[in-house]
C-alpha cells in the first residue's frame, strides 16, 4: 500500500532530534552503491535474448521505471516521445526530440541518440529507424501511452503492437543480487526510520507532523522520494484511508505505512501499534491474527509455488480466526512485487497463477479492517530464495511498538 502526502518542513530543533533517535534506533545501513553503467548494458543483452527467444525484434520503452532500469536514463515523461529502443540483436538506440539529443547523449554512453524534428511527430522517424534496422516484429513495454501505440502502429502500417508483457516480468521480476542488496538495505532503513519515529511520538501531533518526521528519518539515510501514510484509530479502517485533522492521542492505535527509495529501489513497510499504552483484548486479537497471517503466507512463498498460494495462506488464518476467509475483513490481495516502482509485478493476489522464482522480491502486508472501529496491516519486504523465502529487516514483534 502507498500513498503519498506533502509532510509539514521540521523545524530544526526537531530535524535534531530524528537524527539522535536514528542513532539511537540502531547502526547505520550498510553502503550500497548505484547501479553502474556496466550493469544497465547487461540489462539490454539480457532484453535482447529475451526478445530473440519470443520472436521480436524489437522493443519500444518510454520514459519510466523500465527505462530507467535499462539505461540508468531518467527522462521526463512529456506528450514528446522520448524511446529507448532494444532490438533483439543486441544493439539499441534512442529517439528524442531533436533540441534533447545533446542532453540525452551526455547520459547514453556509447547507445546511439537520434533526434526527432516537431513538424515530425517522432513516429515516421522511429518507423523508418526500425525499418533501416530491418525490425519488423516490434513490441511495446505495456505501460506505454494508448496515444504513442496508436502513433507507432500507424506509421508501421500494423493495427497494433504486441505488448511486451510477460517479457519485461521475465526480465525484471527475478532481481540479481545487487538489486536485492538495495532492496534489502532500503527496507533496513526505513525499519529503522520508523523505529526512531516511534520514540519521537507525543500527544497532539498531527499525522502531517509525524510524516515529516518520517521523511526527515528517511532523507538523513540517504534516501529520496519519501511517502508516508499515518492513521490513528477509526481512520485506519480504509487501508488507504486519508489523514484526518485529528491529532494523536495516549493509547490511540497507530498505523503507519512509509517508504522511500535507495538509489532509485523502494521500500515498503508498515507497522501497526499502540502509541504509549496496552492494547484492549480485541487490539491484541486483531494484531495476533495479522501477525499469524504474515507468516503464514511468507510460510507459503518458495519456488515453483504458486503467486496465489501466500494470499490463500494468509486468508485461511482469518477464517480460522473468525474474521472470514474472502474479503469480509482483509479487503485487499496479500501482497506485491516491489523493486523500481512500489508496486510492480508479478503480485501475491488470490488469481495469479505465476510459478514463483528465485529473486522476485513482494511485500507481505495482510491486513484487517473493521469500519468505524479499527484498521491492522503489517507489511514486510521478502525474497524468493533457492529454497523458500527470505525476510528484509526484523519481523514487528508485538503490538505495542513497530520494533522487532
Ligand atoms: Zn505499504
Ligand atoms: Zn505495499
Amino acid at each position: 500500500m502507498q500513498t503519498s502526502t506533502e509532510p509539514a518542513a521540521l523545524d530544526e530543533a526537531r530535524a535534531a532530534e530524528v537524527a539522535a533517535a536514528l542513532a539511537e534506533a540502531g547502526p547505520a545501513a550498510d553502503p550500497v552503491g548505484p547501479v553502474t553503467p556496466a550493469e544497465h548494458a547487461a540489462r539490454r543483452t539480457r532484453c535482447a535474448a529475451l526478445l530473440a527467444a519470443a520472436g521480436l525484434d524489437a522493443l519500444v520503452v518510454e520514459p519510466g521505471a523500465t527505462q530507467r532500469y535499462l539505461s540508468g536514463v531518467d527522462a521526463s515523461l512529456s506528450e514528446r516521445l522520448t524511446a529507448l529502443v532494444v532490438l533483439a540483436d543486441g544493439s539499441c538506440f534512442w529517439l528524442v526530440p531533436g533540441f534533447e539529443v545533446e542532453r540525452v547523449r551526455g547520459s547514453a554512453g556509447d547507445v546511439e541518440v537520434l533526434g526527432w524534428q516537431e513538424h515530425e511527430y517522432a513516429f515516421a522517424p522511429l518507423a523508418s529507424a526500425l525499418r533501416r534496422r530491418r525490425a519488423e516484429r516490434v513490441a511495446v513495454e505495456p505501460a506505454l501511452r494508448a496515444f504513442q501505440l496508436a502513433g507507432l502502429a500507424l506509421a508501421l502500417g500494423q493495427e497494433t503492437l504486441p505488448l511486451a508483457t510477460g517479457l519485461l516480468r521475465d526480465l525484471r521480476g527475478c532481481k540479481d543480487e545487487h538489486e536485492l542488496a538495495l532492496l534489502r538495505s532500503a527496507s533496513e532503513r526505513t525499519q529503522r526510520a520508523l523505529l526512531a519515529v516511534s520514540r519521537l511520538l507525543r500527544p497532539g501531533l498531527t499525522a502531517l507532523e509525524i510524516g515529516a518526521l518520517l521523511r526527515h528519518a528517511h532523507r538523513l539515510q540517504g534516501m529520496s522520494g519519501h511517502w508516508d501514510l499515518v492513521l490513528f484509530g477509526a481512520d485506519a479502517a480504509e487501508p488507504h484511508g486519508s489523514t484526518g485533522p485529528r491529532r494523536l492521542e495516549r493509547g490511540d492505535l497507530v498505523l503507519v505505512d512509509t517508504g522511500a527509495a535507495l538509489h532509485g529501489y523502494q521500500s515498503d513497510t508498515t507497522r501497526t501499534w499502540v502509541f504509549d499504552g496496552a492494547p484492549s483484548e480485541r487490539v491484541a486479537q486483531v494484531w495476533h491474527a495479522v501477525h499469524d497471517a504474515q507468516r503464514r503466507a511468507f510460510e507459503a512463498l518458495a519456488p515453483g509455488r504458486r503467486a496465489r498460494e501466500a494470499d490463500a495462506a494468509a486468508r485461511a488464518v482469518f477464517a480460522a480466526a473468525g474474521f472470514g476467509g474472502a474479503y469480509e475483513l482483509f479487503t485487499h490481495r496479500v501482497g506485491h512485487g516491489i523493486g523500481m516502482e512500489g508496486h510492480e509485478a508479478p503480485y501475491l493476489d488470490g488469481g495469479s497463477e505465476v510459478f514463483l522464482a528465485p529473486g522476485m522480491v513482494f511485500t507481505d502486508e495482510p491486513g484487517l479492517y473493521v469500519r468505524g472501529e479499527l484498521g491492522v496491516r503489517i507489511e514486510d519486504v521478502v525474497a524468493i530464495t533457492a529454497g523458500g523465502a527470505t525476510h528484509f529487516g526484523q519481523w514487528q514483534a508485538a503490538p505495542t511498538s513497530p520494533a522487532g
